[in-house]
């Protein structure tokens, strides 16, 4: 399976957190954020007072650069979150995890989000027993992953599954790695998701 190349590591140095978007190479000391005390491009950003937009901006695009969404796809979101009841910062970042690209990722069924979203628009996924090609796709409660596809691309997820051991399952999910199989067990908690994310500087910027 296509591993991911490309400048992506440029986007985690320029927001200065890792995003994850390279595969293995993000948990390894090749990891550029890793190799360097401070993230070039670092700078940019800090060369002087930022403004309260400036903070605003960039929690968005770490959010949106982390799970891979485009302006038009996270407007989207957002719409449905501000319509959820509750707290619409917290709606957002759990919309974002229940898409089904990052499920896959987060079963370790993938190296990375880019990689599971390859899967997904070939067609090598199943959400109850149905091909899902949207990697936009959210889950729910109790639905059921599933890789349904050729030897080869078995072969490959077998290869990822071990991979990702060391990275864990998150609580939510539960995973059967012989089976190639994922369960939402339930949807997930703000507590389990994305410390780093300043949710309200981002609501506050789209409520504008
Ligand atoms: Fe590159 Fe590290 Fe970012 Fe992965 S986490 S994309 S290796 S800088």
């Amino acid at each position: 399976m296509a591993r991911y190349g490309g400048p992506v590591c440029r986007l985690c140095r320029r927001e200065g957190v890792k995003l994850y978007l390279k595969g293995t190479r993000c948990d390894s000391p090749k990891c550029s954020i890793v190799k360097r005390e401070q993230p070039p491009g670092v700078h940019i950003w800090r060369r002087g007072k930022v403004s309260k937009y400036g903070l605003q901006l960039r929690e968005k695009q770490k959010l949106k650069r982390s799970y891979g969404i485009m302006e038009r796809q996270f407007r989207r979101i957002f719409g449905i979150a501000t319509a959820t009841r509750g707290n619409t910062g917290e709606a957002l970042l759990t919309l974002v995890e229940r898409r089904l690209d990052n499920v896959v990722y987060s079963l370790g069924l993938a190296v990375s989000r880019p990689q599971a979203r390859q899967m997904i628009g070939h067609g090598h996924i199943t959400v109850d027993g149905q091909r899902v090609d949207i990697p936009s796709f959210f889950v729910r409660e109790g639905h059921v992953i599933r890789v349904s596809s050729k030897d080869k691309v078995k072969k490959a997820v077998e290869e990822n599954l071990e991979i990702a051991k060391s990275r864990g399952i998150p609580e939510w999910l539960e995973l059967e790695a012989d089976k190639q199989t994922g369960r939402v067990i339930r949807l997930p908690r703000r507590d389990e998701l994305a410390a780093e994310i300043q949710e309200q500087l981002i609501v506050e910027l789209l409520s504008k």
